[in-house]
């Protein structure tokens, strides 16, 4: 396969993921389409990409580091938000975003295929779904890879690449120098639902759901055990609101009904939270208040 220059990418989905995986590809002077379903999801897109380079700017001053004159508006301007797909039909590359729901994502891979050109690869950002089965609503199964990127994108610098059954070693390959464009390393590992981040993190997370809702403990003191004893930069509530609990929900259903192992079955606390549209950082609340 010819190395094809990656110049323009399409983002799809603009929600917490997509927005930061379009700042990053701007910030390293990629064109970048950005779509959405709604004008609202845009506008929200568009207000936390400045928000984060104003943030990068002041940061950046503070800490006496050069660059800090970087240009907001140039940045922003490499990317066309838009709610139209058919606007990634000339994009080199794709980089998926949408909704954590099988059923969301499908339509959107059976429309990319007919939409983009044969040589494209698609990288498919998921929580847990697997690439295998993204690759077979597809006919380029070959050029399909997951890219798991986490969150915060811009202050994260490794992303699991997930190689699918028909993954050629070309797209695996394509999927890491883009990354290396950004600034990120991959780190390549095969299909199975949850890979090995969320398999472990999202059992984490539904298992300390569990503690709060049985009242061994606050979701405070179930994070600063992490902290405190494990070293770890953020408990796994915490963490949980930062990622979503609507997300996290749809991930540990997933894994639930991918195994059929009753480890994965969900804790009634998350539910009852999601249910009342407390999901974490993005609502405002989720077991912590962000008001
Ligand atoms: P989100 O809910 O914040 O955003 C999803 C966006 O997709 C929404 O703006 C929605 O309007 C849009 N969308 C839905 N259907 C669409 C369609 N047909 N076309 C275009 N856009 C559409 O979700 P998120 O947290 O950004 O997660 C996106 C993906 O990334 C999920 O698969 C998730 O599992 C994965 N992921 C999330 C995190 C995290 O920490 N949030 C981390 C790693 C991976």
């Amino acid at each position: 396969m010819p190395e094809i220059e990656v110049r323009n990418v399409g983002v799809i989905g603009a929600g917490v993921m997509g927005s930061e995986v379009a700042l990053v590809l701007a910030q390293a002077g990629l064109g970048v389409v950005l779509v959405d379903i709604t004008e609202d999801a845009l506008t929200r897109a568009r207000q936390s990409i400045d928000n984060a380079l104003v943030l990068q700017k002041m940061l950046r001053k503070r800490d006496g580091v050069a660059g800090s004159t970087v240009d907001r508006k140039e940045i922003v301007g490499r990317i066309v938000f838009t709610t139209d797909l058919g606007d990634v039909a000339e994009v080199d590359f794709v980089i998926e975003n949408v909704t954590e729901d099988w059923d969301v994502k499908r339509p959107v891979f059976e429309a990319l295929d007919s939409l983009c050109k044969p040589h494209v690869v698609f990288a498919v950002n998921t929580s847990i779904i697997p690439i295998t089965q993204v690759g077979g609503v597809t006919g380029r199964p070959d050029k399909i890879v997951g890219a798991h990127f986490m969150n915060p994108v811009s202050l994260k610098p490794m992303v699991e690449v997930i190689r699918g059954y028909h993954t050629s070693p070309e797209t695996v390959q394509a999927m890491l120098d883009l990354l290396a464009t950004i600034g990120k390393e991959g780190v390549v590992v095969a299909d199975s639902p949850g890979f090995v981040s969320n398999r472990v993190l999202m059992l984490t997370v539904n298992e300390a759901a569990y503690l709060v809702h049985e009242r061994v403990a606050e979701p405070i003191e179930v994070d600063r055990i992490f902290k405190g004893c494990f070293g770890h930069r953020m408990g796994p509530l915490e963490t949980a609101d930062l990622i979503g609990l609507d997300t996290i929900l749809l991930s540990i259903e997933g894994l639930y009904r991918s195994f059929g192992d009753s480890k994965y079955r969900p804790c009634p606390l998350l539910k009852q939270l999601v249910h009342a549209g407390l999901h974490g950082r993005k609502s405002g609340r989720g077991f912590y208040d962000y008001h």
